[in-house]
C-alpha cells in the first residue's frame, strides 16, 4: 500500500518572511498530520536548530533547508537546499554576506519609501522584525499594518514590485553557484517553483537540463499554484532530465493567508515517499563533500 503520509518541503518561518516561529510550525505540522516538513527560509538557516529541537519527541521530521535567491540571465531564481548542514562554515559566511547586502538594500528602499511621504524608518522596520531576514514582503507588511498603503498588492504594484519606483535590485549569486554552495554544505539542490520565472515550458525544460549539468538534483514539481497539467509536465521533464522531484506549499503564515501548510490552496498533496530518495542523495553528497575549512 502506498504511504499516504503528507509532507511539505517548502515552508517559511520568522527566520525570513513567515509569521510562525519554527516551534509554532512544528505544532502546526503536528495538528495538520504532516510526517515531515522542510524549513526553507530565504537565505537563512537561523530557524533550523529551533525546529529540530522543537520536533524532538514528536512524529514530525525536520528537513534542514533553505531557499537561496540567485540569478540566471537577469531573472531572480530560487534554489531550495534540503538536508544542508546548518553548521557548515562556508555556508554561514556566505549567508552573512547576503544579509549585509540585504540590509544595505533595505536601507535604500526605506529611504525611497520615506521620500514618497510614507511614515517609515529603517529602525522602525527593524524593531518590528527582530532577528529576521527582512525582505520586501516584510516591508510591504509594515506599510499595510501602519496604514501607509491599503493592500500588499498595491505596495507591489506601485512601489516595491520589480522595476517599480522604490525597488532596488540586489546583487545575487548565479544559479549554478547556488547549486555548488548547497552541495558544499552537504545538501541536495532543487529548483524552486519553476513556473514562476515567466519562462515558456520549453525554456523551463532547457533551463533544467542546463542546471542538471551543474549538478542540480531535482525540481519542485508539486507546488501550491500548479494546475494538474503543470505538475504532470514538470514530472515528465524531471523524468527526461533524470531529476528528482520535490513538493511544497511555500507556507508564509499570515503573510500569504491563502496558503495552508501541507495543503497549499487546498489540493496540494506531497507524499512522504518522495523524501526518501532526496535523503539518500543528500547522504551521498555528504559522503563526497570536502570537510569544513579544507580546500
Ligand atoms: P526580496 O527577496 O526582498 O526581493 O523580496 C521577495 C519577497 O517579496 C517574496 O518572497 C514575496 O514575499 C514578496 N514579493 C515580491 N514580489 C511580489 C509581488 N509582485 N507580489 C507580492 N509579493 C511579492
Ligand atoms: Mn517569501
Ligand atoms: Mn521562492
Ligand atoms: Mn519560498
Amino acid at each position: 500500500m502506498p504511504d499516504l503520509k503528507r509532507i511539505d518541503l517548502h515552508v517559511h518561518s520568522t527566520g525570513s518572511d513567515g509569521t510562525y516561529t519554527p516551534t509554532q510550525l512544528v505544532a502546526l505540522a503536528q495538528e495538520s498530520g504532516l510526517g515531515a516538513f522542510a524549513l526553507t527560509d530565504h537565505d537563512s538557516i537561523s530557524g533550523v536548530r529551533e525546529a529540530v529541537y522543537a520536533a524532538c519527541g514528536t512524529n514530525v521530521e525536520i528537513v534542514p533547508g533553505l531557499e537561496l535567491s540567485c540569478e540566471y540571465q537577469g531573472k531572480e531564481i530560487h534554489m531550495l537546499g534540503f538536508y544542508i548542514d546548518p553548521e557548515d562554515e562556508t555556508l554561514q559566511k556566505q549567508l552573512d554576506t547576503f544579509r549585509y547586502l540585504r540590509e544595505e538594500r533595505n536601507k535604500k528602499m526605506v529611504s525611497l519609501l520615506a521620500a514618497e511621504g510614507f511614515d517609515i524608518t529603517y529602525d522602525a522596520l527593524l524593531a518590528e522584525n527582530p532577528d529576521r531576514i527582512i525582505t520586501r514582503g516584510n516591508i510591504a507588511k509594515y506599510l499595510v499594518d501602519h496604514g501607509c498603503v491599503k493592500s500588499r498588492k498595491l505596495v507591489f504594484d506601485r512601489y516595491l514590485g520589480d522595476d517599480c519606483r522604490c525597488f532596488v535590485p540586489r546583487d545575487k549569486i548565479s544559479a549554478t553557484d547556488a547549486i555548488r554552495l548547497i552541495h558544499d554544505a552537504k545538501g541536495a539542490a532543487f529548483l524552486a517553483h519553476p513556473l514562476r520565472y515567466h519562462m515558456s515550458l520549453e525554456n523551463v525544460k532547457k533551463f533544467l537540463f542546463f542546471l542538471k549539468d551543474f549538478g542540480l538534483d531535482g525540481v519542485e514539481a508539486i507546488y501550491t499554484s500548479h494546475q494538474p497539467d503543470d505538475e504532470r509536465n514538470l514530472k515528465s521533464i524531471a523524468r527526461d532530465a533524470d531529476l528528482m522531484i520535490s513538493g511544497g506549499s511555500d507556507f508564509h503564515g499570515d503573510n500569504k493567508p491563502q496558503i495552508r501548510m501541507g495543503y497549499g490552496a487546498g489540493k496540494l498533496f506531497v507524499p512522504y515517499e518522495i523524501l526518501l530518495p532526496i535523503r539518500n542523495r543528500a547522504d551521498r553528497i555528504s559522503e563526497t563533500s570536502k570537510p569544513n575549512g579544507v580546500d
